[in-house]
């Protein structure tokens, strides 16, 4: 890069992953307000609401929810949230599926808190590698989500062969990921502010500078909007229209496929 940051190899790249989120695990607000300067919440609630996911009334059966690499669980609360609010479904089914026991933990903790620990069950928190997910069924899930978790996979498309494998017919994929920025003067500012800055507050915030400096190449390595959507679509995915949606220029963006 024309910051200068020094590459992870390959081979590291897992190990490396387990322990950034045993790291971060208890301070993980923290690190997405800085790193996204609070943007993240405004992401993730336009990506629930996007998907718009909830029992329709009249409809014969509820719905299965996956969230991969959940960890903390924000996501797989807010689609609860948004299923029950906007369409009384108080019976779909939520499995959280992370790699890192940590993080799991954590959104555990978070469940504790949360309306959904009813005593009914709906909700399982499962160790798995989103690359494979061996404990999960084939065409066994209505909505798979991953926010914020595909690039730190070694093996992408594995993870969204996989998604398919694990969708019924009918089924969505919504990704939501940090993105191509995709004005060149903005990206220009937006790298600098990766490569510098974003590792400091790591520094300070966290006393973590290597975790934030791992973050911030993994955004950069990740493939490009249209490529990712190809990705998508390889996996088997029908991908409907542009595909995609940039938030706030590019810096995230969600991709949408369907199981036909
Ligand atoms: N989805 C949550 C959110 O948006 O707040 C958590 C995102 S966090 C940045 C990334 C998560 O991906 C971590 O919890 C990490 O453990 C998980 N992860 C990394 N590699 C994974 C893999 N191969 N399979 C499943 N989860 C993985």
């Amino acid at each position: 890069t024309h910051f200068g940051y020094k590459t992870v190899k390959k081979d590291d790249k897992e190990k490396l992953v387990g322990n950034v989120f045993s790291s971060v695990a208890s301070n993980y607000d923290v690190m997405n307000d800085a790193m996204s300067l609070g943007i993240h919440r405004l992401w993730k609630s336009h990506f629930i609401s996007r998907l718009d996911a909830g029992m329709r009334p009249g409809s014969s059966r509820p719905l299965d929810f996956l969230d991969v690499a959940g960890g903390t669980g924000d996501i797989a609360f807010g689609l609860l949230d948004h299923a029950k609010t906007k369409y009384n479904d108080t019976q779909s089914t939520m499995t959280i599926a992370d790699i890192n026991p940590d993080m799991l933990r954590e959104g555990e903790k978070r469940y504790q808190q949360t309306q959904w620990n009813d005593g009914s069950d709906r909700v399982k928190f499962l160790v798995q590698n989103g690359e494979t997910m061996d404990k999960i069924e084939d065409n066994s899930k209505d909505v798979y989500t991953i926010a914020f978790g595909i690039r730190n996979f070694t093996n992408i498309q594995a993870g969204l062969n996989t998604a398919y494998r694990v969708l019924r017919p009918g089924g969505i994929f919504a990704c939501l990921e940090f993105s191509q920025v995709d004005n060149p003067v903005l990206d220009y500012v937006y790298q600098a502010y990766s490569f510098s800055l974003l590792p400091l507050m790591g520094q300070l915030i966290a006393n973590d500078r290597e975790s934030y400096q791992y973050l911030v190449e993994s955004i950069q390595k990740f493939p490009k909007q249209e490529e990712f959507k190809g990705m998508i679509e390889k996996a088997g995915f029908y991908v409907p229209e542009k595909g995609y949606e940039n938030l706030t220029f590019g810096v995230a963006s969600i991709h949408i496929g369907v199981k036909l």
